[in-house]
């Protein structure tokens, strides 16, 4: 059987699903290929479940605090086949929901592991037989899988995220290997269940490439959750057992030994180019595996195009909805290209960490004439009033204009702040704009403008020396 096509999408992630809506919108016909899960990683095994595992995660650990604010609350409990169904109930609603989309956009949905067999023909293949596909023009968005490494290989006690959002029964014990973001927020996850909780970072400090400053506030309430944080950490050997797995790692000149019911590998994840047949539609690739594209999200093919986890930069969702909608656009003859200034991204820790544009330590490598100002959490009345002190706001802006150039966040709420400060910065807009907006009374996003109103020159509730 062979289908035709003006463009054809492999990978229906939050590149690939994007991407087939508005190609679709532009009036192309679109197929969209699939071989595992409508909405990719990051519907199925990535940011959603993980956000619904932290939100049950986080609510059961809050009940702890309870007492401060006059509540007596009874022993609290949990039923983890409930707590499993609400993730699962939570990524139903939303595959659903692109599955609809997709419908709703004429969009035909192939299902099946597409391959390269020229530069305008895929073959699929599927359990109910191989398909041929021919097409005008392409984008690729095959995203990324789970990675381990020669000493902790993938077996049945060693597994990667995906297995741990959806363990059947909540661990005793459990060791993370990679301190990064993924391997952070489900540490956070489990220790809020009880689990007893490692982690194994090899660099010196957790979710390396993040500000020091900003790691050490989510470092401290960690450890107070009990979690076991080992830096240096080189794991260089593990041994599965009938009920567990130990890990052995080179700490500090010294062979160090950790046990554990489960080791969750997040030591960064694979690009999928290398099964795909990429070398015959002669896309070509760089020493990462990563596709090559130009502004457009263009491969060197002028038909062929590239978007999310597989092209350079910050595996993010977002920034993969954002290539898709380029991509999409430049194949309908627009001439929309990725001219971003600022890539927000999260941590989902405790508390969260959100950073968008130039960061304090680029500042610093790069000498950049700039203002820092930072105003704590500590200082406002809803934090206060929300029991949510820890943490602050970190503005950098331009010395000579006043631009708002950067913004590094660690406090309660961090993702939603983030983005009036990613705005602000897109659309050049200085801190005194931002000192001057009016923010109700009182929200978090007064200590936005609060850090503004010091990098502006007119703090109101510190005092001026
Ligand atoms: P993917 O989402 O990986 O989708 C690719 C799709 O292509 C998959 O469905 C795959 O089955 C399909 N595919 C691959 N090869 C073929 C083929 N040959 N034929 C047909 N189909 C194929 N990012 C955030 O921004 N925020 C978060 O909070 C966040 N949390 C995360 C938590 C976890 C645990 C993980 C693992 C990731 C998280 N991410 C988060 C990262 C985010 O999920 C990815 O950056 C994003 O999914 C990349 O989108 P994509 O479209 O490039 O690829």
């Amino acid at each position: 059987m062979t289908i035709e096509t003006e463009v054809v999408v492999i990978g229906s992630g939050p590149g690939g699903y994007v991407a087939a809506i508005r190609a679709a919108q532009l009036g192309k016909k679109v197929a969209i290929i699939e071989k595992e899960y409508i909405g990719g990683v990051c519907l199925n095994v990535g940011c959603i479940p993980s956000k619904a595992m932290i939100t049950a995660a986080h609510k059961y650990n809050d009940v702890k605090e309870y007492e401060q604010f006059g509540l007596n609350v009874p022993e609290i409990t949990f039923d983890w086949d409930k707590v499993q169904a609400f993730r699962a109930n939570a990524v139903e609603q939303l595959t659903d929901g692109v599955e609809y989309l997709l419908n709703g956009n004429n969009i035909e949905i192939v299902r099946g592991t597409a391959r390269f067999e020229d530069e305008h023909t895929l073959s699929i293949e599927s359990e109910e037989g191989q398909k041929t596909l021919k097409f005008e023009d392409c984008i690729i968005a095959t995203g990324s899988r789970p990675r381990d490494i020669p000493p902790v290989r993938f077996s049945d006690r060693i597994v990667s995220s995906t297995e741990v959002l959806s363990f059947p029964e909540r661990p005793d014990s459990l060791i993370v290997i990679g301190g990064g973001v993924i391997g952070i927020e489900l540490a956070t996850v489990y220790a809020n269940f009880g689990t007893k909780v490692t982690v194994l970072e090899g660099q010196k400090s957790i979710l390396p490439g993040t500000n020091r400053k900003l790691t050490n506030v989510v470092q401290r309430k960690l450890k107070e959750k009990g979690v076991e944080i080992v830096t240096n950490a080189m794991v260089n050997g593990s041994q599965e057992t009938a009920d567990g797995v130990t890990v052995t790692a080179e700490v500090k000149g010294k062979t160090e030994e950790y046990k554990a019911d489960y080791v969750m590998l997040s030591i960064g994840r694979v690009v999928n180019t290398d099964d795909i047949g990429i070398e015959k539609a002669g896309v070509e690739l760089d020493e990462y595996g990563l596709v090559k594209v130009d502004e457009q999200a263009r491969t060197n093919k002028p038909h062929i195009y590239a978007i999310g986890d597989i092209i350079a930069g910050p595996q993010l969702a977002h920034k993969a909805s954002y290539e898709a909608k380029i991509a999409a656009e430049a194949i309908a003859g627009m001439d929309s290209t990725i001219a971003y200034k600022c890539m927000p991204s999260v941590v989902y820790s405790e508390p969260e960490i959100a950073v968008t544009g130039v960061t304090s330590d680029e500042v610093k490598a790069k000498k950049l004439d700039a203002i820092q100002s930072s105003f704590q959490y500590a200082g406002n009345g809803r934090a206060i009033a929300m029991a949510e002190t820890a943490g602050y706001v970190n503005l950098i802006s331009d010395k000579a204009t006043g631009k708002l150039i950067g913004c590094e966040i660690v406090g309660a709420n961090a993702s939603d702040l983030i983005n009036e400060l990613s705005l602000a910065i897109e659309k050049d807009l200085t801190v005194e704009d931002i000192a001057m907006t009016v923010h109700p009374h009182p929200t978090l996003g007064e200590i936005v403008m609060e850090t503004a109103e010091i990098a502006a020159d007119k703090p109101i509730h510190v005092v001026k020396k």
